[in-house]
Parts: structure tokens; sequence; C-alpha cells
């Protein structure tokens, strides 16, 4: 971990004693979580949960729970189905539900405060704002930045937030962090696997995780219908040999009529870059994904030739070297455009997701 980055001792010390003194305790990851935003949000709510009971054997700092809201800014307010394996679900609230001027709010991978959806408000008045992230593109929005673009996932700062919270790892605080350390490195797979993280990794299956079970409930599993939506969506794929100067970008779209031909949710859309990006003949994979809205939200995956998040970055969105996205709204045509002119510009100084 960088020190330089991740904040120093005193602001994690800070970040503690804020935790530490607060009455009330809101936590928020990004819209549309993923295994890394809910997992990481979750399990400091199991900690912090945890850590309010009084220890059984000594005398409890703590005269009662501290009460906890745990959310993130979508409504209808639903956990994206393939998340719905982690324990905490009944930790979670409605953004409605959730403090206008909260005292403590800790933030978990949201890079900038438009992440947050319908909490941003909330973030924006918020007496001490934590902000635990990973993006290199972060905005530092908090009053404590706890953020380091080294640690392959948020899940890895959650983990030292945890332990500095002086709890002891559980199962169900160990399930959140691997649930985002397995998202974010694509199974162990991405360039941001290190030795590192298989030591977290070692560490939290200590507790008793099936690693098949997780990765079954994360990628294994889907309704018949997404067999024909893929078979749609890959079926109109475009190969640009030409684009990302002359490295290649593939591309295709997920419509919401796709999605309704077969009866899917918008996160049916969300596993289609994983399939797209197979492309040997492309460095750049792009997914454009019709929302319940009808915005575009656009997934952008490199294989080291392109900086997709100085690409997304430049169109309104985030993310990190190999695997960014943005918002974007009118005709896929422009908005192919833009993205091929910004993919134009390579190459980027080296690094990893
Ligand atoms: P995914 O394509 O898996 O949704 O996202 C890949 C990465 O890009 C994630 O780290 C996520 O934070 C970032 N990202 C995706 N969509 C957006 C967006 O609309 N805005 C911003 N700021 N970042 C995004
Ligand atoms: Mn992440």
């Amino acid at each position: 971990m960088t020190t330089e980055q991740v904040g120093t001792e005193e602001e994690w010390a800070r970040a503690v004693k804020a935790l530490d003194g607060a009455s009330e305790i809101c936590l928020a990851c990004h819209i549309r979580p993923d295994g890394d935003a809910l997992g990481s949000m979750l399990a400091v709510a199991h900690a912090l949960r945890a850590r309010c009971g009084p220890p059984p054997t000594s005398p409890s700092p703590f005269t009662a729970p501290v009460p906890i809201v745990a959310s993130f800014g979508d409504l209808p307010f639903e956990i994206p189905r393939i998340l719905r394996f982690l324990p905490g679900a009944e930790l979670l609230s409605p953004p409605d539900a959730f403090p206008e001027r909260p005292q403590v709010m800790v933030t978990f991978d949201a890079a900038s405060p438009d992440r947050l959806g319908l909490l941003e408000a909330s973030a924006a008045a918020a007496d001490e704002l934590i902000v635990l992230d990973h993006h290199a593109s972060n905005t530092r929005f908090g009053t404590v930045n706890l953020i380091d673009d080294a640690a392959a996932a948020t899940a890895v700062l959650a983990f030292e937030l945890v332990s500095r919270l002086g709890v002891t790892l559980t199962r169900d605080i160990a399930l959140g962090l691997y649930a985002g350390l397995v998202t974010d490195t694509g199974s162990f797979k991405y360039s941001n696997t290190s030795a590192g993280v298989h030591e977290l990794a070692a560490q939290l299956l200590q507790t008793g995780i099936e690693p098949g079970a997780v990765a079954h409930e994360l990628w294994d599993r889907s309704p018949f219908g997404f067999l024909g939506l893929l078979s749609a969506v890959l079926g109109r794929a475009q190969l640009e040999p030409d684009a990302v100067a002359g490295h290649g970008l593939v591309w295709t779209t997920v419509t919401r009529d796709d999605r309704a031909a077969h009866g899917l949710p918008y996160e049916a859309a969300e596993s289609v870059i994983d399939v797209v990006r197979r492309t040997d003949e492309a460095d750049v994979a792009v997914v454009l994904k019709e929302d319940d809205d009808g915005c575009w939200q656009v997934s952008a995956r490199s294989k080291g030739q392109a900086d997709v998040a100085r690409a997304c970055v430049a169109l309104g969105g985030g993310g990190h070297r190999l695997a960014a996205g943005f918002t974007a709204h009118g005709p896929v045509a422009d908005v192919m455009t833009a993205l091929r002119r910004q993919l134009a510009i390579v190459p980027a100084p080296a690094g990893g997701r």
C-alpha cells in the first residue's frame, strides 16, 4: 500500500476516531453496486455492528450499539441479483431513509460524488465524510480521503479499516471482502492480482468461505433468457481493426428492447463485456448498456495499449486504466464517435487496473 496515496497515519486515525465517537454511522456505496462496492460496505457494516456490541470478557467502552445506516442511491432500491447471497441484506435501507445530514458518513468504491446518485446531497452535507476508494480518478471529495490506486479493490482498504477498528474477522465480514476482491481482480485473473491479494484472500478463506460457491453465485448463474440475449448482442458486435491507433476496437450494444425480449433486468447486461473482451484482434472492448431510463452505461476494457480510464474520464466517467466506464445520452453513433476519438490517443503509461 502506498502511504502517500492512501493517506497518512493521521488520516486513518482520524477516520477511526470519527467512527468511535459517532452516535450514528452512515455508509454508502456507488450506484448499481458491484461486488466490491456492496461487499466492502456490508463487511464494514458487520464490523461496526460487532464492535458496538459489548465484548463478552472485558468491560466495553461502548454503552450501546451505535445505529448504522447502509444504502446506495438507486430508486427503485434493489440489490443486484448476483449479490443477494451476501450476508447483511437486513442491514440495508433505501436511500429515502438515509439521513440528510449525516454526522459521520463513509463512502465505498465511489470515485466522485455523482457516483453516489441519490445520496450525493447527504455526502455533501455530512459533518465528517470518509472516502474509501481505489480509483486513480478519485476526486478526493471527503474530509478524510483513504484512497489507494495501487489497491486491487476497495475491499483491501475496507479490510485495513476493519483491522484498525480492532474487530476480529468473522465469516460475514470476510465474505463481503472476498466478494470485492474476486470481483475486481476478475477472480485473480487481472493484472492487479498480486501476492498481497492472494495473501489477503487466504486470510479471508480461513473464516470458512467456500470460494467455489462464491464464484458460482457471481459468475455461473443466469436465467435461460440470457442465452438469447447473448446471441443477439454478440451477433451484432463490430470489430474495427484500425481504431485505437491500430490496436483494434470491438464493441456492441445491449438495448432495453434486447432485455425486454428476454425478460431480463439491466444487470443481465453487465457480464456481456466479459465475453466481448475475449476478442484477440482488439485491444479495447466496449459495451453500451441501455438502462431503464434510456441512458447508455458504457463499459470499456483495455488489454494494455489504451488507457480507457483517461478516455472515459474525458467523457465524464471514471475507472481504472484497464477497466472504466461512463454514462452517455443520445444516438449510439454519436457516443461511439466521441469514444473512438478519445481512444485514438495511445500509447499510455504502464500500470494496471
Ligand atoms: P463497469 O464497466 O464494470 O461498470 O465499470 C468499470 C469501472 O469503471 C468501475 O471501476 C467503475 O467505477 C467505472 N465506471 C463505470 N461506469 C462509470 C460511470 O458512469 N461513471 C464513472 N465515474 N465511473 C464509471
Ligand atoms: Mn472497486
